[in-house]
């Protein structure tokens, strides 16, 4: 049974509690970039993120996350801390973020999920596809692991480009990504590869909405200002695979970049922030210091650090952004 306002609840007594003991705060983002389409809401632009930099290096400490995950153990922890952190690995990170980040001499730790290294990622793929498409059909019907997937399309007499036609577009998206997430990678490329032949491939591709490349990401780990952290080999929700499929997705990641990069890889990102109990024991178990999960929170103690929470900055002005600083931090 779900209580109404239990998760507020639940929050706010986590929020007092990481006042109360000083806590810090992780914060996560993925793009840092001004693309002309982000349904998902990932994208932060530069300006925006330079804001949020200029405001973490006047008035919070900011440190890097595996340090911050040592002073939590040693109980040492400063006050204000924030840990600044990415996940997927997209090439803005080095490009946009990597000399933000240097500018304003802030560490920072990317999280990278091997699988797609150099390609685009099926979500992104998806909105790319149907929104660029030159028409949808009136209606959609797939077979998605078995299981039929039904899209009734806009009316016939909607315009390509109209409010209605672009929001039609917008829910199959959306429609599709939670069918899809769920499932495993191969699962979602079958599905990619099905629309691509339905609504063409002269779709065009952003070459900037990618994942690094392996030249890129050795680049960005050679910086000095950001460590490689490891999210897992395809992005899958770790839960819904086997205990067995976890282990492998858990380690592979850690081995491929460690043998890549020559630096010990000592932190995880839970795909989507979903883990489990053998979730957890598989990173122990891997031999990684920390994990992050999505769930917002400070971090204050040690036993956090198989799931330390973070909060996740949109493309808020430094005005926004000081306001949950304030929130979170006291500052
Ligand atoms: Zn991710």
């Amino acid at each position: 049974m779900r209580i109404p306002g239990l998760k507020t609840a639940k929050m706010l007594s986590r929020w007092l509690q990481g006042r109360v003991n000083g806590g810090a705060l992780i914060v996560g983002y993925h793009r840092i970039a001004s693309p002309s389409k982000d349904q998902y809401e990932i994208c932060v632009s530069p300006t925006h993120f330079a804001e949020h930099l200029e405001i973490l290096r006047k008035h919070a400490h900011p440190i890097r996350l595996s340090d911050l995950v040592d002073h939590l153990k040693q109980g040492t922890l400063p006050r204000k801390s924030v840990a600044v952190t990415f996940d997927d690995g997209y090439v803005d990170n080095l490009h946009n973020a990597g000399q933000l980040l240097e500018q304003y001499q802030i560490p920072a730790t990317v999280f990278i999920s091997t699988a797609y290294l150099g390609e685009e990622f099926w979500w992104d793929e998806l909105e790319r596809l149907v929104m660029d498409a030159p028409a949808l059909p009136p209606s959609l019907r797939l077979k998605i692991r078995a299981e039929p997937f039904e899209w009734v399309s806009m009316p016939s007499e909607e315009e390509p480009g109209s409010p209605a036609e672009q929001s039609a577009r917008k829910g199959l998206v959306k429609a599709l990504y939670f069918r899809l997430l769920p499932l495993e990678i191969e699962a979602c490329k079958e599905v990619i590869s099905e629309l691509k032949n339905m609504f063409g491939s002269q779709a065009r591709r952003d070459t900037t909405q990618r994942a690094l490349t392996t030249d890129e990401l050795s680049e960005l780990s050679n910086s000095g200002w950001v460590e490689i952290g490891a999210h897992s080999v395809s992005h899958t929700v770790l839960p819904h695979l086997s205990v067995a499929q976890q282990q492998t997705e858990i380690q592979q990641c850690k081995v491929f970049l460690e043998e890549l990069l020559g630096k010990p890889v000592l932190g995880f990102a839970y795909p989507h922030g979903k883990f489990n109990a053998q979730t957890q024991a598989a990173v122990k178990t891997a031999g990684y210091s920390f994990a992050c999960s999505s769930q917002a929170g400070q971090a204050w103690q040690s036993q956090q650090r198989y799931a330390l929470p973070r909060i996740w900055p949109q493309d808020w002005d430094g005005e926004r952004f000081t306001r949950m600083l304030r929130f979170w931090l006291g500052i």
